[in-house]
């Protein structure tokens, strides 16, 4: 969640089609493919996993992700990030940095260093939030089905992992607030459980008055002790504490300043998701605060990544809000954003993906595929220029 108004949705993705690095389908002629394959992909995907084609599940048959397969907690994440970086020495590289609660974020790049960087396309993907697991999980399961040729439930991976891995350099920071996710009272998010507002409560937290804590990009326990504290926040020192995304000192912007000044960056992708009550749509995504004030290559390319992305959501079968558009925010939350991202904004081109979070809807297998084919496609999008 970004922030500002929530949309969304009455989704029933399936699953990816094949796509342009899929090495079955020749470049080009991928989305001729998906169009003429739609219905039949329909169709087998309602066979194949029903619970993705529904409008809405009964809360009692959510499925949970079978173990092993969603990896969201800094005890499920660190170890297999740990085994990676020792069994593919080649391939994945590690920048890490410790929190004060005494977990360690990482950001992790993968790229064939046997090949030169000269030429490769860089690109980011990473999240902020501790509230929006399935950000994390999608990108384990990408990097897993470009480690391992397969994704985490065993199934092998469409990709085209040479070509990729050949001539792209991806940095992933999986989980940007450790310490906030090891708080999560949940793994993930579904309707089934806890109403929006219970939910957001539970991330931003609870005033002594019974009242959501108010949202701030940073904030002090000498000024006010909340009874409930949000997981959302990241404490940095003895009384202060941050939103990642909203704050420099966060680990989270530590690591994407580290990432983003190892070369230029060709995309970065920030991954959110959000409730999208009361809305038709389960995904959007939403363009930088200053779009408009952009130098024009900029824009262009942030622009032409968000329909790059939103295309291949429609190709899986769900509703992105169909137009991608900065995003409404109150002149406090700006203020956060300015401080933060303008100067980088202003090189760097980004997408801000949502996908639904909390809604019947959307079920955990789903908010997954979402994330998953939004890095995808970001990366295709990339390659194709
Ligand atoms: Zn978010």
């Amino acid at each position: 969640m970004q922030g500002g108004s929530n949309s969304t949705l009455k989704p029933d993705p399936v699953r990816m089609a094949n796509s342009p690095l899929d090495p079955t389908v020749p470049p080009g002629k991928a989305t001729l493919v998906s169009q003429r394959c739609v219905v039949y992909i329909a169709a087998v995907a309602a066979v194949w996993w029903p619970g993705l084609v529904r409008a809405e599940q009964d809360p009692a048959k959510i499925e949970s992700p079978a173990a092993g397969t969603w990896l969201v907690r800094p005890d499920q994440t660190e170890p297999k990030i740990l085994e990676w970086a020792s069994k593919y020495p080649e391939r994945v590289s590690l920048d890490a940095q410790k929190t004060l609660g005494g977990h360690t974020a990482y950001a992790v790049t993968v790229t064939d260093r046997s090949l030169d960087e000269k030429g490769k396309q860089r690109l980011l993907f990473s999240q902020p939030h501790a509230h929006e697991p399935a950000t994390t999980a999608g990108m384990m399961d990408v990097l897993a089905a470009l480690l391992e040729g397969q994704h985490l439930d065993g199934r092998p991976t469409k990709l085209d992992r040479r070509k990729i891995l050949g001539r792209t350099i991806l940095t992933f920071i999986p989980d940007g607030n450790p310490d906030g996710r090891a708080r999560a009272p949940e793994d993930w998010w579904a309707g089934q459980k806890h109403s929006n507002d219970e939910f957001i409560d539970l991330a931003f937290g609870r005033t002594k008055e019974g009242r959501r804590f108010p949202r701030q990009g940073r904030w002090s326990s000498n000024d006010r002790q909340p009874a409930l504290l949000g997981f959302v926040y990241e404490k940095i020192n003895d009384h202060e504490y941050v939103e990642p995304n909203r704050d420099r000192q966060s680990t989270f912007f530590k690591l994407v300043r580290r990432a983003l000044d190892r070369g230029p960056v060709a995309l970065h992708v920030d991954l959110h998701q959000t409730e999208f009550a009361g809305s038709q749509y389960n995904a959007m995504v939403i363009l930088p605060f200053l779009q408009k004030e952009l130098p024009e290559e900029i824009r262009d390319t942030n622009r032409q990544a968000a329909e790059a992305i939103l295309d291949a959501w429609r190709r899986m079968g769900a509703r992105p809000v169909p137009t991608a558009k900065p995003l409404g925010y109150g002149e406090e939350q700006l203020r956060y954003f300015r401080a933060c991202w303008s100067e980088i904004y202003m090189t760097v081109p980004h997408s801000t993906v949502e996908v639904q979070n909390n809604n019947l809807r959307t079920p955990p297998a789903a908010q997954m595929q979402l994330i998953e084919t939004s890095i995808i496609a970001a990366v295709e999008f990339v390659l194709r220029r």
